[in-house]
């Protein structure tokens, strides 16, 4: 046999699954045990040592689908963050980090270094100039995140880790937007790939989990502090995170497919003043997104020219407003009322965020419905709007 890899879905479904030796079902059998022999055996195991039957059987599998050597499974997409970047950082260090970043990695940051003596600053645009401009001394992480939250800005993965491996510093990415479907940057050279596996790789908006792939150096790295910390995830969740990841190649692809013929339809509709989508050849970072994304994504962002926003929400039967993304369900939201609302107006403004802004997670339905569902709320804010003139 010349065929040496395993593709997506075939790592998706297969890659780390654990054999049921005692009874040949088909799926990994679920070891809930917290307390495990210590004598006569290979590995010491406890749930917050990482290293459960399970939770070792789903790093790998998710190892395998960002190209990585290790992995680690958290408790959330945030304790992976804070894990990981703690682990790089200590007193009198500096970390710069990309401007737009998940509102609640932005608070950890402006919230919590200060009380660790950790410095840090944010690059003035997604340049790696900016990036190197913000490089000091004592610097040793640079921090990014793309598509970004939610205008969905791109940044340059290769460009950035470049810079990282050119001045010596650990490059961090936060990969949850594009999800190991649409894009592996430690291919473009990053040290350290972070998710919030409540978004994608869940993908049903029911699991509240977090992941970081890098090398086994990096990930032994990390995981000296996570036992520390113990923000390891559940093994009944893990299961049922391995058990999502199965179908997340599929469902991620019909994400891209519904996102990229939505986008063009409300990019074509004169009720829309302004669509933001990496695959719409108008978006700033389009082109950029060709080259180091396999597919643009399920999340764009919107705004409508004449008609209220939050009125139109409303009359959405489909599509639900919510919270959170990525799940197989189609839902909106308004960035300035809620992951941006502590923001004051001139913040947002400046980061290019209207009142007016509506992000869109688009989910597996038949795109058609989703088109219809638009068009019936559009009509009635629209009546709304002649019914007040009247
Ligand atoms: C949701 C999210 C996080 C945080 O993940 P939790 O699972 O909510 O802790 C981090 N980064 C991005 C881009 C996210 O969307």
């Amino acid at each position: 046999m010349t065929h040496k890899k395993p593709g997506l879905n075939t790592i998706c479904t297969h890659v780390g699954e654990l054999k049921d030796e005692q009874f040949k079902g088909a799926v990994s059998p679920l070891y809930m045990s917290t307390s495990y022999a210590y004598e006569d055996v290979e590995v010491k195991r406890y749930p917050r040592y990482f290293n459960t039957p399970n939770q070792q059987a789903l790093a790998q599998k998710i190892a395998a689908l960002e190209h990585g050597e290790a992995a680690l499974i958290f408790g959330s997409g945030m304790a992976a963050v804070s894990t990981s970047l703690f682990a790089f950082l200590q007193k009198g260090d500096h970390v710069v980090l990309q401007k737009t970043l998940y509102g609640g990695t932005s608070n950890l940051v402006v919230e919590e270094f200060e009380k660790f003596g950790i410095e840090y600053s944010f690059a003035k645009d997604l340049s790696a100039e900016a990036f190197e401009h913000e490089i000091l001394e004592n610097t040793k992480v640079i921090y990014i995140e793309t598509p970004s939250n939610p205008l969905l800005t791109v940044t340059d993965i290769e460009a950035v880790a470049k810079l990282a491996k050119k001045r010596g510093l650990v490059s961090m990415i936060d990969n949850t937007f594009a999800s190991p479907v649409n894009q592996n940057p430690i291919d473009f050279g990053i040290d350290v790939v972070i998710h919030s596996a409540t978004k994608y790789m869940g993908g049903h908006s029911d699991i509240l989990a977090g992941a970081v792939i890098s090398s086994e150096e990096k990930i032994d790295r990390i995981f000296q502090l996570a036992k520390n910390f113990g923000g390891s995830l559940s093994d009944y969740t893990v299961w049922l995170l391995e058990r999502s990841l199965k179908t997340m190649g599929l469902r991620v692809k019909a994400q891209n497919e519904n996102a990229q013929k939505l986008a063009e339809y409300l990019e074509k509709n004169e009720l829309v003043q302004k669509v933001y989508y990496p695959g719409l050849a108008s978006h700033d970072g389009h082109e950029l997104a060709k080259k180091q994304m396999h597919g643009f994504g399920g999340m764009l962002s919107f705004e409508l020219k004449d008609l209220d926003s939050q009125a139109f929400m409303t009359y959405l039967k489909l599509i639900k407003p919510s919270m959170s993304l990525a799940g197989v369900e189609s839902t909106i939201l308004s960035p300035a009322k809620t992951s941006h609302a502590l923001l004051t107006p001139e913040d947002r403004a400046a980061q290019g965020i209207s009142d007016k802004l509506m992000r869109f997670s688009v989910g597996i339905e038949e795109p058609e419905d989703l088109i219809a569902d638009i068009e019936q709320a559009l009509e009635e804010t629209k009546k709304d709007m002649l019914d007040v003139r009247l």
